[in-house]
């Protein structure tokens, strides 16, 4: 199979010389160059698009990622680093004329400190696996993506990734000190510090949510909390999604910063219930779950305050977990709310924008009628304390043309975040995904810096090339391509 994809494509020789090379430095098992092996890394959790890549390389030690990155510059082959592959832009979407660069053996947790409520751990740990492995010094990893249970660490930090507790807890890149990496030159660079502060620009912060671009993480460390004392779930039904929306708002505004504060629609409770039994109200339009947590004293008068706030927004039911089974088992269907959505449609396109929380009723509203123009289910499940929006379109890709519908529904919504005021990017990165949409939120010069960081970074651009930032040609033909179909008013509106 690959012999004739190489000779449809000219990618033979490239292959040959490329492993050829590889081969020196690297165990044969760290390699996978033919056929059927190859087939795991097409794609990552965007599987409405994938690529073969030319090779896989799983190094297991700094020296044979050091190997992997030097015949890349020698042979100017570009790389694309891959955790667990869970990313949903496309971010590690493979290059059939690149190295697939996975950090799967990578999985060590290196050193915990409890003193200094640290961990040092490799890029492939699982996210879930720090908590687990620091549960027994009654500490934990706070950052919690939905999928905790298979996405890594370094794949967290390249998404700056966020979870239902990042909202009183903050994202990946605040709850991280350290990133060891390697740059495509060759250099390993330790960005953060073990202090609270580290001197200079904090590349740190810019290393986070680099989706891949700037240098291949070897080694994160990451902050730890204390596990609170306890916590609660309240679970409010609405009778309309709007009136949810609306109670998110008034919770916040009310000065309250739950633990988590989700929303989940009537198509996504019912698709979850069937799958989990998480006992969520079916009658109910839109249910809130916000969490509190910590003493005793703190988690019942917020409890009280929360409760008091959603009945006042139009709650027509409140329950309160009354055990930690319970309050697990109502975030049991929210964390598996994707998964649940699949077993519904055949396929389903989930969206990440972020909006400011007074906008969520209006954004909520126009989700809907835009369902309806394009003739597509949409089930909204998302993190509505942050504003960060997950509309997962249902779609049947067999069906020809509703990719296309699917598609033009998602840019459409992403350019609504924009209108109100927020960002195409809530947790999931930008990856090949809203590469398009980066033309919208950024003006020209904006990108012409992007680049500028990425070439100081990656002179040669071998890392994850053509993804994130797209180039201002890239943005120039979309530009064109909209005020073709009456999107834009006029062709000098857009700022590229
Ligand atoms: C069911 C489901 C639920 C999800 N829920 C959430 C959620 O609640 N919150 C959230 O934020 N995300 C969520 N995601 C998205 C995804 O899990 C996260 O983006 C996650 O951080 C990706 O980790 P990964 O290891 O799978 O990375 P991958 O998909 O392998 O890669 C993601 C990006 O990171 C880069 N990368 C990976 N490892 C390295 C490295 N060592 N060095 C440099 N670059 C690297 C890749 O090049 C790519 O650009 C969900 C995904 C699924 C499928």
């Amino acid at each position: 199979m690959n012999a004739v994809r190489d000779a449809e494509s000219g990618l033979a020789p490239r292959r040959e010389s490329v492993a050829r090379r590889l081969a020196s430095s690297l165990p044969t098992e760290a390699l996978i160059v033919e056929g059927e092996a190859l087939k795991p890394y097409e794609c990552d959790g965007l599987s409405a698009y994938r690529a073969t890549p030319l090779l896989v390389a799983i190094p297991a030690d700094e020296a044979q990622v050091a190997a992997v990155l030097a015949v890349a510059r020698e042979t100017a082959t570009p790389v694309v680093a891959r955790g667990s592959g869970t990313g949903l832009s496309g971010g590690a979407l493979p290059l059939a004329e690149g190295i697939l660069l996975s950090l799967a053996r990578f999985n060590r947790v290196v050193e915990v400190d409890a003193l200094a409520r640290r961990a040092r751990v490799q890029p492939g740990v699982t996210n879930l696996r720090i908590s687990q492995h620091v549960a027994p010094l009654g500490l934990y990893y706070a950052p919690d993506p939905s999928s905790q249970i298979a996405c890594s660490i370094g794949g967290n930090v390249a998404e700056n990734s966020g979870g239902v507790h990042c909202l009183k807890y903050g994202l990946t890149v605040h709850n991280i000190a350290k990133v060891r990496a390697a740059t495509i030159e060759g250099d390993v660079v330790d960005l953060g510090s073990d202090a609270l502060d580290a001197p200079g620009y904090d590349l740190l912060a810019l290393a986070t949510g680099s989706e891949g671009l700037l240098a291949v993480t070897l080694e994160v460390t990451v902050k730890l909390l204390a596990k609170p004392e306890l916590a609660q779930v309240v679970m409010a039904s609405f009778a309309d999604v709007q009136q949810a929306g609306d109670a998110v708002a008034a919770v916040i505004g009310a000065g309250i910063v739950p633990a988590g504060l989700e929303m989940m629609d009537k198509l996504a409770t019912r698709a979850v219930e069937d799958f989990v039994h998480a006992g969520y109200d079916l009658g109910a339009e839109a249910i809130l779950l916000a969490e509190s947590d910590g003493t005793r004293e703190e988690v019942a008068d917020e409890i009280a305050r929360m409760e008091a706030v959603m009945r006042a927004s139009g709650a027509t039911d409140i329950r309160v977990s009354t055990s930690e089974l319970e309050r697990l088992k109502f975030w049991s269907g929210r964390k598996a709310a994707f998964p649940a959505v699949g077993r519904i449609s055949p396929d389903y396109y989930c969206i990440d924008g972020s909006i400011p929380r007074g906008a969520l009723a209006h954004v909520l509203k126009r989700t809907e009628q835009m369902s309806a123009k394009y003739g597509l289910r949409c089930a909204n499940v998302f993190h509505a304390g942050d504003g960060n929006l997950h509309p997962l379109i249902l779609y049947d890709a067999n069906i020809p043309g509703e990719l296309e519908r699917t598609e033009a529904f998602a840019a459409e919504l992403l350019e609504l975040c924009i209108e109100v005021g927020g960002t195409i990017t809530g947790e999931h990165g930008v990856g090949i995904e809203k590469i398009n949409q980066m033309c919208t939120q950024f003006s020209a010069p904006e990108l012409a810096q992007f680049h500028a960081v990425k070439a100081a970074f990656d002179p040669p651009g071998l890392l994850n090339p053509g993804k994130a930032v797209p180039t201002l040609h890239r943005c120039a033909e979309y530009g064109a391509m909209r005020v073709k179909a009456g999107q834009l008013p006029h062709p000098e509106l857009p700022r590229f």
